[in-house]
């Protein structure tokens, strides 16, 4: 039997339907409206589409939407003072900085400037360390949606065996962190793993945020697995036509599906959840703030 195929364009419309219904409630009953500003530096045409759709998916929330796009030659102090400027606007709850940075602005220094409790990337060194001692904290986008769709498939995840593949800041680490806080036993693999097959063969829910197209194999999965694909590799499709590309995952889908009890496909798996879960944050953000109560199922 195959598995079921988990669908986060379906379950991001859910995230995404629920957020703009506490934001209709907070707007009509307490007259606030969450905010989000989005800067970009430089014109990066892949940046500036997720800026682009970042910017929509928060207007169509009823929120309010802020972008800033500045040259790519903006200084380090320049940048440094809008943020300061937002960090200070009441009438912003969340603040992104897209990355990457043009080479010469400092990444860390521009991503700590910003204040935490406005830091909707969860990057800010202080959430990290939040998220690493178990507190509240604002979670990274992308991870906080791997873990609702894996609440929602198992209901409780605790005692699974889990293997994060991947141990990027913006993925892997915050997913490893997440998994402990849901009470799995983690293992995390990475590009020195010895025998990777057969440390994924044990876990019962296998997150693979790694960068290479299909690298993981169906008969290195434990019959029955969940399996949730981060990844977002472009290559070559000749089968649609001369110069033509499509998008595969870190995992291969069509062998893995013949094992898994359940998979993200790619596309329309993890990457739906991600802008889901940064309106997610954006709320939650702007409850914090406010001293009034955050929706349930929203965090971690
Ligand atoms: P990074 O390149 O920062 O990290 C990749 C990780 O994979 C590293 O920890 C690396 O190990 C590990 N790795 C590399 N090769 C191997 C290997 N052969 N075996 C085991 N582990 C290996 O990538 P990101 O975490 O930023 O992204 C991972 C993937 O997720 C990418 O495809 C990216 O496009 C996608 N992504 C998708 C998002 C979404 O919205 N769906 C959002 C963010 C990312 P080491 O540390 O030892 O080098």
């Amino acid at each position: 039997m195959g598995a079921t195929i988990i669908d986060g364009r379906d379950f991001a419309a859910a995230v995404r339907g629920k957020v703009t219904g506490h934001v209709t409630r907070l707007a009509s009953e307490q007259g606030i409206v969450p905010g989000l500003a989005v800067v970009l530096v430089g014109e990066d045409p892949a940046s500036q589409v997720y800026v682009r759709s970042k910017g929509k998916a928060t207007v169509e929330a009823g929120m309010k939407s802020v972008e800033h796009n500045l040259a790519a030659d903006t200084s380090e102090s320049e940048l440094l003072a809008l943020i300061d400027q937002l960090n200070n606007d009441s009438s912003i709850h969340g603040i992104l900085v897209q990355l990457p940075l043009p080479e010469h602005l400092n990444e860390g220094l521009v991503v700590n400037a910003i204040d935490p409790a406005k830091d909707v990337d969860g990057f800010h060194i202080s959430n990290v360390g939040l998220l690493g001692t178990g507190r509240k904290s604002m979670v990274p986008c992308t991870p906080l949606g791997c873990l609702m769709l894996l609440r929602n498939h198992h209901g409780s995840l605790s005692g699974l065996d889990a293997v994060v593949i991947g141990r990027s800041n913006i993925v892997g680490r915050p997913m490893v962190q997440l998994l402990i806080g849901d009470s799995c036993t983690v293992t995390v693999a990475h590009s020195r793993t010895r025998d990777l097959p057969e440390v994924v063969r044990r876990a019962d829910v296998v997150v693979a945020a790694v960068g290479r197209p299909a690298m993981v194999q169906g008969d290195w999965l434990k019959p029955g697995a969940t399996v949730i694909d981060v990844g977002i590799n472009r290559v070559d499709a000749p089968e649609r036509g001369v110069g033509k590309t499509r998008l595969v995952g870190d995992v291969d889908f069509e062998r893995a599906s013949r094992v898994a009890g359940a998979i993200t496909p790619v596309p329309g798996g993890v990457g739906p959840m991600t802008i889901a879960c940064l309106l997610a944050n954006t709320l939650t953000a702007c409850c914090r703030s406010n001293g009034v109560p955050e929706p349930e199922g929203l965090t971690a």
